[in-house]
């Protein structure tokens, strides 16, 4: 193993964020939307950065750069080390972009020790994870899996832009989009490297995390009706009051939510009507957005909130409508994999944390063509989607190591 007391690694690794970083739509702070401006030159510093690692590099017909290491076997099924570039509006510089230099770290570290891999070795660099600014879902992931929408070239974003319209101007191909498919079969493993963009690993003190499964995640509208009133005249034990009563549900949501170590609930918004001081509140609109790492576990938090809240509503005699707006399943991670990079890091001195991601990620789409398995790293209070998003150099040197020693392990 490369020594690790001169975080050399690290020190790389953060360079070449505070490269990309550089590459933003709105001065001041760092926007890089999916086919935007910046999105175009962030992908071409990604490609030279690939290039410089000895790769050859490439942009792909949706804008994702792809950097390929033949290896002794170009034709038997390589690795593919990935995320995203795109960011969030007023974003860090870590969600996404870690996994993507920290590939490039990975091999271009592989390539001065003389590593000579047995199958090939991929970096890819995706560009719409965040769906920030088209309504997709991993578009360009989903893509390699052979799972693109194509109803997804018409949506718009906020001022009218087809995605086809940005793609082509871009400089990408609608008409390329099918050859971007990877064969089943063709791909033996998916690794990302991500930031936890949660607090675990911070209070666990621990730097690296291997990723259990994606969180599934339920959603719906709901509604409490109950009867306006004066809000000085009519008696307690003679109302229908829908706010009183929609916040007995909210209770019950937190209570159930927080049953499970690895689930959670919320509910995110909420609107009273009418919404006067002097008057009692009719309606109640509210979300819910419940998400777990395991299907039966999740479907049972849903349904033992919603017997609750309709047991409130007829305790009070206000109505509940319930409306489900999402239901997408969990995402196992690949165990043989995940155990895999366990492995590497405590090949390196890391013992890792085990936890579920609760946000999505580029390895959603990807576990729908081959074994996918995710490494995180420690961030700073747990903050993402914010400038204030931060690791530290001897993290990022650590999950570089951790990297290495798996792609070693798999193309060795
Ligand atoms: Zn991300």
């Amino acid at each position: 193993m490369p020594a690790s007391s001169d975080l050399r690694l690290g020190r790389r690794t953060m360079e070449l964020l505070e490269q990309l970083a550089r590459h933003t739509d709105e001065p001041g702070r760092l926007t890089r939307l999916y086919l935007s401006l910046a999105h175009r030159r962030a992908a071409e510093a990604t490609c030279v950065m690939i290039e410089e690692a000895g790769l050859a590099a490439q942009i792909d017909a949706l804008g994702s750069v792809a950097g390929r290491w033949d290896g002794r076997r170009p034709d038997e099924p390589g690795v593919i080390i990935g995320s995203h570039i795109d960011t969030v509006v007023d974003a860090g510089r870590f969600d996404g972009t870690l996994g993507v230099v920290l590939g490039i770290v990975a091999v271009e570290e592989l390539r001065r020790e003389g590593f000579d891999p047995s199958c090939p070795i991929e970096v890819l660099a995706f560009g719409d994870e965040e769906n920030a600014r088209f309504p997709t879902n991993l578009s360009t992931s989903h893509a390699l899996a052979g799972r693109y929408d194509p109803a997804w070239l018409d949506g718009k974003d906020s001022g009218g832009i087809t995605l086809r319209e940005a793609l082509v101007s871009f400089g990408g191909d609608p008409g390329g989009i099918d050859a971007l498919a990877r064969r089943p079969g063709s791909v033996r493993g998916y690794l990302e490297v991500h930031i936890e963009q949660g607090p675990l690993l911070e209070a666990q003190d621990r730097a690296l995390g291997i990723v259990t499964a994606i969180n599934g995640i339920s959603r719906a509208r709901l509604a409490v009706t109950g009867e306006a009133g004066h809000a000085g005249t009519v008696p307690m034990s003679m109302r229908r009051d829908a706010l009183a009563a929609a916040a007995e549900m909210i209770a019950v949501v937190e209570r159930i939510g927080a049953r499970h170590s690895e689930t959670v609930a919320t509910v995110g918004a909420a609107r009273v009507e009418p919404g006067a001081v002097n008057v009692i509140p009719a309606e109640v609109r509210w979300t819910l957005d419940a998400r777990a790492p395991d299907d039966a576990v999740r479907d049972e938090m849903v349904k033992a909130i919603l017997e609750e809240c309709e047991a409130i509503a007829r305790r009070r005699g206000v109505t509940l409508a319930i409306e489900p707006t999402m239901d997408s399943p969990a995402t196992p991670m690949d165990p043989h994999l995940a155990a895999l990079l366990g492995n590497a890091c405590c090949s390196i001195g890391e013992e890792p944390l085990h936890l579920a991601s609760g946000a999505g990620h580029d390895a959603v789409a990807m576990a729908h063509l081959c074994p996918a398995a995710m490494l995180f790293v420690r961030c700073k209070g747990g903050i993402s989607h914010n400038p204030a998003e931060s690791i530290t150099v001897e993290d990022a040197d650590a999950a570089a190591r951790a990297l290495i020693e798996s792609v070693r392990m798999i193309a060795g």
